[in-house]
């Protein structure tokens, strides 16, 4: 089995997923993206959500009133994500960093992988993620989810993040609407079937998995 015959069993099974939800009222929309990006780090989305809820309340929705506002307020808002001092700051240092570009269109079409590599917090799962589901970039996301996933499978184990980018983004040859869709299918079926104990029955991959459980 190859990664778009993975891709189609997910998509068949699972159906689409319409990946990333949005459902605050951010400015510009793709900014409560990243805010959501920055957030998730070591919680479960149920907590980035009450965050992300606290921020809209605050009226901390744009890149330029996180850019201003005064960190306790930040920290505040975003107190449900749980460490939320280091979130907070991040927050307020990423928007500052947005600004710098002169307006989001701005950094929408000339920031670098690297230039968001390069921001306090920001690892590659994060700036994958921001690329492709805020930016539109043709960027592979990986996660736990992945690896475990197609290290299951009988794919090759790879060592590094950019091992595991470089073997999808070269395998998998289709646009930036076809990665956030694969993403989305990718953890939903870590949730649904490939969890740490997996369920296997009747999981759509189960007829070409390596793994007998
Ligand atoms: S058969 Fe089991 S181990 Fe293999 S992908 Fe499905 S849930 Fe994961």
């Amino acid at each position: 089995m190859d990664t778009m015959s993975v891709y189609h069993a997910l998509l068949e099974h699972h159906k689409t997923k319409g990946w990333w939800p949005i459902d605050h009222d951010f400015f510009p929309r793709e900014f409560e993206i990243i805010a959501g990006a920055i957030l998730t780090q070591n919680t479960n989305w149920i907590n980035v959500e009450k965050a992300l809820k606290g921020l809209e309340d605050a009226g901390l929705t744009s890149p330029e009133a996180l850019s201003n506002a005064n960190i306790k307020e930040i920290e505040k808002s975003v107190r449900p994500s749980g460490f939320f001092r280091q979130k907070a700051q991040r927050l307020k240092i990423f928007s500052v960093f947005i600004m710098d570009f002169g307006s989001f269109e701005n950094f929408s079409e000339s920031v670098t992988r690297e230039e968001l590599l390069s921001q306090k917090g920001i690892g590659p799962e994060t700036a994958d993620s921001i690329l492709l589901y805020a930016l539109g970039r043709r960027s592979f996301v990986i996660d736990a989810y992945t690896k475990r996933i197609f290290t299951r499978l009988g794919f090759q184990c790879f060592r590094t993040y950019d091992e595991w980018r470089e073997f999808f983004e070269s395998n998998v040859t289709e646009d930036a609407g076809l990665y956030r869709e694969y993403h989305a299918l990718i953890v939903e079926h870590a949730k649904a079937h490939c969890r740490v104990k997996p369920i296997c029955e009747k999981c759509p991959l189960g007829s070409v998995c390596a793994r007998k459980f």
